[in-house]
């Protein structure tokens, strides 16, 4: 037996030699500005509550209700005998609020990409997809057997140019894009690869899981944002994030989304969400659409934070949205960083991201901000981050 899995101690001992073995912290809290990790009391800055829906009331009670009236578990695939009425309606809201014919609701944003990639293309066609893309969308197509093209990061010359010399080549074509990237905050020209698509007849998908609840207006997403609402085939989307919840979505023209339905393992193999998770998301949605209060909180916060990042001599990178790079280098600097972070008081909790998630030399802090943190939670973060930037020799 232990002859068996002895490559295992021989790749673990690999990943802790290249510092590269997951720790997983645990939480003794609801999800909120400050949480209790690995039993410290600490300010959060490391999770995607980019609204603080994660413990809202609205969304609890929904939740709650939901579980008296349904039970806790559909206990089927959706497919067969497991879509709840509660599942429509989140697919009707969803497609209304951004702004689209039609929205297949599955078990997670992850689980979206496995879903929607391999069911529009397949062997004998192509992919072009964005050197950055996250890992969902990676495996995603390579589970549809098509041909993966890829361009450089937010690259429309390089896009173009794989474009027009392959296109020709494949039966179909699709091209795939984070919306807004996770490790930098950056975000695709979404406007520009749309008409590129257009001019050579490929296919669209945009992968909207950190513009939803925070781009657009009230929080539509990136593809309000570039005001091409409707013109996108397929928007993949989160309820993980600024939503709070859990689950994924596929949106886009009702005949698209018909085909996904029909065709996506996950939603033809898998079992249904729960109708608590179901009905906390409807309250999300209903949140957003009846007030832009907290998404302005979140873009108030995520200024004052980077303003004062810049001014205390950090580098946050090329990010335009709440999601905050710290620019180290170093992936041994970066741990120690997040290390003297938690360990401070008040502690700070921020995860250092490393090779291979970011380029070498290319590693970080990343902080995310929330509507959730109050201007004090800032302040107080700032200083902490500042105080470990000198002691650490970051900032002067
Ligand atoms: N797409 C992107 C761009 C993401 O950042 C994430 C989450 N890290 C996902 C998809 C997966 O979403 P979920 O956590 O809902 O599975």
């Amino acid at each position: 037996m232990a002859d068996k899995f002895s490559w295992i101690s021989e790749e673990f001992a690999n990943l802790e030699k290249q510092g590269l073995r997951t720790a997983i912290r645990t939480i003794g809290s609801p999800c909120g500005a400050w949480m209790v990790v690995d039993g410290k009391k600490v300010l959060n800055f490391c999770t995607n509550n980019y609204l603080g829906l994660a413990n809202h009331e609205r969304l609890k009670a929904s939740a709650q209700q939901a579980v008296g009236v349904w039970g806790v578990g559909p206990a089927a695939v959706r497919s067969i005998a497991g879509t709840l009425e509660l599942h429509r309606q989140l697919e009707e809201r969803l497609a209304r609020f951004k702004g689209v014919e039609d929205a297949l609701y599955v078990q997670s944003g992850f689980c979206a990409n496995q879903a929607a990639i391999p069911a529009m293309v397949g062997k004998g066609d192509v992919i072009f997809t964005d050197r950055l893309n996250h890992a969902s969308i990676i495996d995603g197509c390579r589970l549809s057997s098509a041909t993966i093209m890829v361009y450089e990061h937010c690259d429309v010359t390089d896009a173009e140019r794989v474009i027009t010399e392959n296109v020709g080549k494949f039966r179909r074509a699709l091209l795939i894009t984070d919306g807004v990237f996770s490790m930098d905050g950056d975000v695709a020209p979404l406007d520009q690869l749309f008409e590129l698509c257009e001019r050579h007849g490929v296919m669209t998908m945009v992968d909207d899981a950190h513009g939803e609840g925070v781009l657009g207006h009230g929080g539509r997403g990136i593809v309000d944002h570039f005001g091409l609402n409707g013109k996108f085939d397929l928007e993949i989307g989160t309820l993980s994030k600024a939503f709070g919840v859990m689950g994924g979505v596929i949106a886009g023209h009702k005949l698209v989304v018909d085909w996904v339905r029909q065709k996506a393992r996950p939603f033809l193999f898998s079992s249904a969400v729960t109708a608590a998770d179901t009905a906390a998301c409807l309250a999300a949605v209903d949140l957003l659409e009846q007030s832009t209060e907290l998404v302005e909180k979140l873009w108030e916060n995520t200024r004052y934070f980077k303003e004062g990042m810049r001014q205390a001599g950090f580098d946050t990178g090329v990010s335009i949205t709440p999601i905050t790079p710290i620019m180290l280098g170093d992936a041994t600097l970066a741990q120690q960083f997040s290390r003297r972070l938690f360990e401070s008081t008040p502690g700070v909790f921020a995860m250092p991201i490393g090779f291979p998630t970011v380029p070498q030399g290319k590693a970080r802090i990343r902080a995310m901000i929330s509507a959730a943190h109050s201007r004090e939670d800032l302040d107080t973060g700032l200083e902490v981050f500042a105080k470990v930037g000198r002691e650490l020799g970051v900032i002067g």
